[in-house]
């Protein structure tokens, strides 16, 4: 599938509101949103951050943490010499990357907040098996940051003048639900910067489709994501996922979708290596 294809798979819910306060994502080209300056949101994240690290129980495990740190450290690297290369604005150059281990088995899960303020849950560990299977999740959830889902949706917040604190409300319920099941002391935190909220369809199929390519340039094999998907589908069977994975699309129609790409995005985003 080329660039244009997957612009007319993902179709585009911008052009009614008008093209002043739009912008396109890196790669896909989708035209999107944005009337929250990224600058504001970023400071807001790093402020939360900190205290999801004061919060939770921050692993020990300093190997891990330091495979972690070197997948996200190629994916940095690559991400901005692609878009150097390419002769396109840097989606990252505002970003201060920085890497958490939370030491919390029951959470599946990562994230990436604005700015590239990530945290992988040790709970994910037995899902990705191996660094291969860690870069792709990983790669969808840096994704997520550099397509700037964020600001999109916050905008999108303040259009419908419906703002974040009525997005907690609706989705209180199921948050402490969430914070019930897994233990997660900063559940409430993090549904502030919209961590715990769900993205939309097209965001997570993008964050997918520009997650293979990231994880790719960084050098890593990306037919681990499908084993991923396939490890989370068993993992979850006979019972119903954690409500924020959920939102996720189903992992049927996500590795389909998958395994249409895989191809091509090896073919045309190769490794990407430092040079000296
Ligand atoms: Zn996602």
């Amino acid at each position: 599938m080329d660039r244009r294809n997957f612009l007319h798979f993902l179709g585009c819910g911008c052009l009614s509101i008008g093209i002043s306060s739009c912008s396109t994502v890196p790669i896909t080209d989708r035209r999107q949103l944005k009337l929250i300056p990224e600058a504001k949101l970023n400071a807001q994240a790093a402020q939360i951050y900190e205290k999801v690290k004061k919060k939770e129980k921050l692993s020990n495990d300093t190997k891990q943490l330091n495979e972690i740190k070197e997948i996200g450290k190629k994916m940095e690297f690559s991400i901005s010499e692609y878009f150097s290369r390419s002769n396109l604005k840097d989606p990252t150059s505002g970003f201060d990357w920085e890497y958490i281990l939370i030491d919390n088995k029951k959470v599946k899960n990562a994230w990436c907040m604005p700015g590239g303020k990530i945290a992988v849950y040790t709970g994910i560990l037995e899902v990705t098996k191996n660094t291969n299977g860690l870069a792709a999740v990983m790669g969808h959830e840096v994704a997520h940051a550099v397509a700037k889902h964020s600001v999109e949706r916050a905008s999108r917040g303040v259009l419908l003048r419906t703002g974040t604190s009525l997005l907690d409300i609706a989705t209180g319920g199921k948050l402490s639900k969430v914070n019930k099941a897994t233990g997660m002391n900063t559940v409430g935190l993090l549904s502030q910067i919209g961590i715990m909220n769900p993205f939309n369809r097209k965001q997570e199929s993008e964050a997918d489709y520009l997650g293979l390519i990231f994880s790719s340039l960084a050098g890593y094999d990306i037919r681990q994501a499908i084993n991923v998907w396939e490890n989370m589908q068993k993992l979850n069977k006979g019972k119903a996922p954690p409500e924020f994975l959920s939102t996720h699309p189903s992992t049927k129609n996500r590795i389909k979708s998958l395994k249409r790409w895989i191809d091509e995005v090896i073919l045309e985003y190769p490794p990407i290596k430092k040079i000296n």
